[in-house]
């Protein structure tokens, strides 16, 4: 099973809790040291995306805010927040599932991770992975019934 596959059975997670289905992974010297998704609606938190809360989880695993060296495997490309922790957290490369076309900030709406006004370089690989986005939509097409 692929890191991304790994990130989509956490997306699946969420799914089942009513969650918008996002899972992130974080990987270090191919070990996986973080999993998480979406828990916004169960902790009633709006930071509580999959992303913050992989960073939340690898920077206790290693002791360390600084998460360089580490990637990223998330389904679903970040918004302005998560992308702004995950370049605070100095992550050395970011995997993407799918664009999210309304709030992406991987280059969907805005660029804040590959941007020569930031002090920042991350490397962003798009896997584009039709999972991702059946999942998410699929998700909206329930919720909207
Ligand atoms: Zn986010």
């Amino acid at each position: 099973m692929g890191y991304m596959d790994i990130a989509l059975e956490e997306a699946k997670r969420a799914m089942k809790l009513g969650e918008v289905p996002v899972g992130a992974i974080i990987i270090k010297d191919n070990k996986i040291i973080s999993k998480a998704h979406n828990l916004k609606e169960t902790l009633n938190d709006p930071t509580a995306h999959a992303e913050i809360l992989a960073i939340q989880k690898a920077t206790k695993v290693l002791k360390n805010w600084r998460l360089s060296g580490c990637e990223m495997y998330v389904t679903l490309e970040p918004c302005p927040m998560c992308a702004g922790a995950i370049l605070q957290s100095r992550i050395s490369k970011l995997h993407i599932g799918t664009f999210d076309e309304k709030t992406g900030a991987c280059g969907s709406v805005l660029n804040i991770v590959q941007n020569d006004n930031l002090n920042f370089f991350l490397d962003l690989k798009w896997e584009y992975n039709e999972d991702c986005s059946n999942l998410l939509s699929s998700f909206f097409k329930y919720r909207r019934r």
